[in-house]
């Protein structure tokens, strides 16, 4: 999936912690019935699910952490490393035993005599322990229990406390994820979807296995009125069965009095109806208004991830994997789809058309599954053995050319680089009008927002990248993902890191115009400032609520996740090394599903990658810092946490690979040096070191005010001394640690004095976002200082036509800011564009890179925000649409602000899925961003209506509101609100990441605002 989002809104920090406490429990799953006080009827017989049963998750957070396992990384890393040519440091094992934390502990001893007290204490204590166990010894073979005498059993586990169905009856599991011992084949669905009156019946059949005897089948539904249920063993006749439901966790269950045996095939067929869902997910209604002005009505679907539930009823789980022959009916003007080609279509006998697409030729997840009932048109073209067509409503079809083009290239060449062919015979890409996500990679039919699939004729170079960047990501996805697929959610990032890196990568070659390189920088920048918070998490965490799983959609997973891919590929020897591993995983485990330990093994047979595990089993990332003493160079590392209070640090260091270069070598990819670093010192003899040569590994570096001074110097003479990658990472690092507190503002702006000889796009955007952000903070004040060190760069840039990406991005990047800060000349040139295009009626062109600094500065005067909310209404195409929007949600008029919040959660005129772009837009505005915030509070319900608990846009929504605050009182009402809701997301870990962001701004703003008064 793509969140889309993070293409549009500066995104960073997202949190986690308290969740384990879970609220979003129910009810125990297990309770142990010697210590529970109420005697619960029990369903007697227990089954291997439940004794064996090890949630998969637990297993990372324990792993790689042992002395032996560490050992062995660096020795298997070093000689390899050797063998390459590479230099490993002089260690010194003194300094590591002692420290590091990889080192199993021994358990803490005690130096001292216990005292005569605490003597005396434990023998009253063991007395008292002995007495008991001689009194129960003795009892009539009985152990008490809440459930009265019960006779011992020694080896019979905790019996778990079931549920009560909707019926009354008792259900028969009690845990979030499904037993192992029934398993799906295949699935046969017939769905019968009324757009007249928004609902649907369906049938679904499903094949089994049964792995391990049991008396029961537990699959999911959820919102399903079963209104039949039949089963069937093996050759046996078929019967009816009572279907439990238990909607607090959206399960079904049979149950049957003689017991499945293993290796039993047997059939369960579901009759249900159901309502079309009026959110963005399950099988959903969507409408648009077409060209003549009618509404025209679609249902499409969104299962990823718990979702498919909502419209069939299945094992909803990744890793119970089956094949799929999916019949769908339809009104004759409509058409229908799914993820494998049509095999034929019968007209029923009341009038409607039934589609029957082929049987799934591969085993695929429930979440991966996909149909669509509406009037779309395609157009298509053979690549290699696929057929690919980009489909779209009618009127927009000239819009989907660059789409088949892009996604043709980028198939031919995942083709080659995987070594594996697309396994499918189509693939289609959809454009929907109503869409949550970016997009969606269900296999053989992706489905995309309009703006991240269409491109008009007219659209710029960066519109081009939005587009190009999710079909590479949702590409990437047929293999990562959808041919091996990770086990559970807490291993997300085994397909959505893969991606997010896939899709750079495959970029950078096919589509090298396109200039991705700094747009990967940057989200490398933002998942590292996510994950200085202590409310991140480890890229590998546990998951066990579906608000957790909605979480894991976070910069972690995408973002980090890809860093540290980029990082791994760039410390191997060769381009291919890493390319091989990713074969061989592929290969390995084509068809079946993963977790983190196999990626890390199957890529262990091509190269050593052990020392990998401290980067996905913990959180955060490291510091590190360089002292010298004259020619002897040293490195430390510590965990890089923003905040102190109440931190969990990261239990261990981490296996950094460091690449450098210096004075006398710094661009060419030979100039890097690589080693290994734990704790280091080495000699060099050099006027100044750049650690993290391009960016590439993800930590943070700190060089000592000698280090610092001597790289301002260098930069001073010669900006092109680093590559622009290396001068990004110097700006992005020196605002961090300032705000980690480990240098002044001071140094942050003697960094910045080179910025009037800088010329590329990376450094001047991440200098612009970081002084955008102290901007903002600094209570809305307008502090025209700020951008003064941008003038030069600001008055050189011209507004006419651009063909360079990056010249593009660095122009509207500046003229946005300065713009925003009402620079008189900035001001006049937008409105002045913005005239001549009304005058033109509308055919005069504002470049597109523009539109969004012209629109924005005509949304100021009142006349012309009155002309753009005409022109939303009537422009059709979605990506200028969203400028549009962006415009009128940017407006000071706080009346007007008021309007578009309410027309964009209302979703008639302004479609809901741009409803957190509009709270983003509205809270950056010194108007806005209070109204923002009381209009969350007034209206949390009906957004979680919208949007599930923990979702990407949730998440999106609370850090926009709350980013900003930087005072105590807002603190304490951000609290209060937050703890008021219990239940429905008080729990969250991006309230964890909120409350935590507000503390930082208000200790960097009580440290730093002397400075920034002096110096603006
Ligand atoms: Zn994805």
């Amino acid at each position: 999936m793509d969140l889309f989002d993070s293409h549009s809104t500066e995104h960073a920090n997202l949190p986690r912690n308290m969740i384990e406490n879970s609220m979003f429990e129910e009810e125990p799953d297990v309770v142990d019935l010697a210590k529970d006080s109420t005697a619960f009827p029990t369903f007697p017989a227990l089954d291997p699910d439940e004794v064996a049963y090890e949630p998969r998750s637990s297993r990372l957070l324990v792993r790689g952490l042992g002395e032996n396992d560490m050992d062995e990384d660096e020795e298997d890393c070093e000689s390899s490393a050797r063998l390459l040519g590479m230099s490993f440091m002089n260690r010194s094992s003194a300094h590591r035993s002692s420290s590091s934390p990889y080192t199993r502990q021994a358990p803490p001893r005690s130096c001292s005599r216990p005292s005569a007290r605490t003597m005396v204490v434990c023998v009253l204590f063991l007395v008292i322990v002995a007495s008991m166990t001689m009194v129960l010894y003795f009892l009539p073979g009985c152990t008490f229990t809440k459930a009265g005498c019960r006779k011992p059993n020694k080896t019979t586990p905790v019996e778990p406390i079931y549920p009560i169905s909707t019926n009354g009856e008792l259900f028969p599991w009690a845990q979030l994820r499904l037993p192992y011992s029934i398993h799906p084949i295949s699935y046969d669905l017939t769905l019968n979807p009324n757009l007249d009156d928004m609902t649907f019946t369906g049938q679904t059949v499903i094949n089994m296995t049964v792995l391990h005897n049991t008396k029961r089948i537990v699959l999911h539904g959820a919102n399903l009125n079963i209104t039949k249920a039949t089963f069937k063993v093996g050759l046996k006749e078929v019967k009816d069965v009572t279907v439990l439901e238990y909607k607090p966790r959206q399960q079904l269950a049979v149950k049957f009095s003689e017991e499945l045996k293993a290796g039993q095939y047997c059939v369960l067929t579901l009759d249900y109806s159901a309502t079309l869902s009026h959110t963005y997910d399950g099988f959903y209604n969507s409408s648009y208004t077409d060209k003549d002005g009618n509404r025209r009505v679609l249902a499409a679907t969104q299962f990823e991830p718990l979702y498919a539930r909502k419209a069939f009823p299945c094992f909803d789980e990744p890793s119970f994997k089956a094949t799929f022959l999916i019949k769908i009916s339809r009104k004759q003007d409509y058409m229908t789809l799914s993820n494998m080609p049509k095999a034929k279509s019968t007209l029923l006998p009341n009038g409607l058309v039934q589609d029957e697409f082929e049987r799934t030729s591969v085993k695929m997840s429930t979440y991966l599954v996909a149909f669509i009932v509406s009037n779309f048109t395609p157009i298509s073209k053979n690549v290699s053995n696929t057929l690919v067509s980009v489909y779209s409503v009618p009127e927009k079809k000239e819009h989907t050319d660059y789409a088949l083009d892009t996604a043709s290239k980028l198939l031919e060449f995942y083709n080659s680089f995987f070594e594996i062919e697309y396994p499918l015979k189509k693939l289609d890409l959809v454009a929907i009008p109503d869409f949550l996500a970016g997009a969606m990679e269900n296999w053989g039919l992706i489905t995309f927002r309009e703006t991240t699939l269409l491109v008009g004729k007219e659209s710029s170079p960066l519109e081009k990248q939005v587009v190009a960047s999710v079909i590479a990501h949702e590409l990437a996805h047929q293999w990562f993902g959808n041919l091996v697929t990770m086990s559970w959610w807490n291993d997300l990032w085994l397909n959505e890191g893969f991606a997010t890196y896939m899709q750079y990568m495959s970029l950078q070659t096919v589509l090298p115009q396109l200039d991705t390189g700094n747009l990967f920088l940057s989200v490398r920048f933002r998942a590292m400032d996510k994950d200085a918070l202590n409310s991140s998490h480890s890229v590998s965490t546990e998951v066990n609520t579906p608000e957790q799983v909605e979480e894991m959609f976070d910069s972690v997973s995408y973002e980090k996740g890809a860093s540290i891919l980029l990082m791994l590929n760039t410390s191997l020897p060769g381009d291919q090394q890493f390319r091989k591993g990713i074969i061989e995983y592929l290969k390995e485990f084509s068809g079946a599903n993963t977790d983190t330990d196999d990626l890390w093994n199957s890529l262990t047979k091509v190269w050593c990658v052990k020392m990998m595990n401290s980067w996905t089993s913990q959180k955060g990332f490291p510091l590190v810092t360089v002292s010298r003493n004259g020619d002897e160079v040293n490195l430390t590392q510590e965990h890089f946490l923003l905040t102190s209070e109440n931190a969990t640090h990261a239990s261990s260091l981490w296996n950094i690979p460091v690449t450098y270069v210096n004075d006398s070598c710094s661009l060419a990819p030979e100039c890097r040096q690589v080693f290994n670093l734990k704790t280091n010192t080495f000699l060099c003899v050099v006027k100044w070191l750049k650690l993290n040569y391009r960016n590439t590994g993800f930590y943070i570096v700190h060089y000592g005010n000698e280090g610092w001074a001597a790289l301002i110097d260098a930069l001073s003479k010669n900006v092109s001394v680093l590559t622009h990658e290396d001068r990004a990472s110097l700006i992005h690092n020196i605002f961090a640690l300032s705000r980690f507190g480990r240098v002044s503002f001071q140094q942050v702006l003697n960094v910045l004095e080179y910025m009037p000889s800088e010329t590329e796009s990376a450094p001047v955007t991440e200098a612009l976002l970081q002084l955008n952000r102290i901007y903002r903070l600094l209570d809305k004040r307008q502090e025209s200082g700020l951008v003064a060190r941008m003038r030069v760069l600001y008055s050189s840039q011209t507004w006419g036509e651009e063909k360079s990406v990056s010249k593009q991005e660095l122009r509207s990047s500046l003229l946005g800011m300065a713009c925003s800060m009402k620079e008189e000349n900035c001001t006049q040139q937008a409105k002045s564009l913005f005239k001549q295009y009304v005058d033109s009626n509308e055919t005069f062109r504002i470049p597109g890179d523009l539109q969004h600094v012209v629109f924005s500065v005509a949304a100021q005067s009142d006349k012309d925000w009155t002309t753009l909310h005409s022109m939303y209404e009537r422009v059709a195409y979605d990506a200028e649409k969203r400028k549009i929007l962006q415009a009128l949600a940017s407006t000071e008029d706080t009346r007007r602000l008021v309007w578009v919040l309410k027309a964009g959660l209302e979703g008639d005129i302004i479609q809901t899925q741009d409803l957190p772009l509009i709270i983003s837009t509205v809270c950056n505005g010194f108007a806005g961003y209070l109204f923002a915030w009381d209009f969350i509070q007034e209206n949390w319900d009906r957004l979680i209506e919208k949007f599930p608990v923990g979702s990407f846009a949730i998440q999106t929504i609370i850090k926009s509101a709350t980013s900003q605050f930087s005072t105590q009182a807002h603190l304490n009402q951000v609290q209060a609100f937050f703890s008021s809701l219990k239940e429905r997301g008080s729990q969250m870990r991006s309230v964890q990441e909120a409350l935590e962001t507000i503390r930082l701004n208000q200790r960097w703003m009580d440290e730093n605002l002397p400075t920034l008064r002096k110096r603006l």
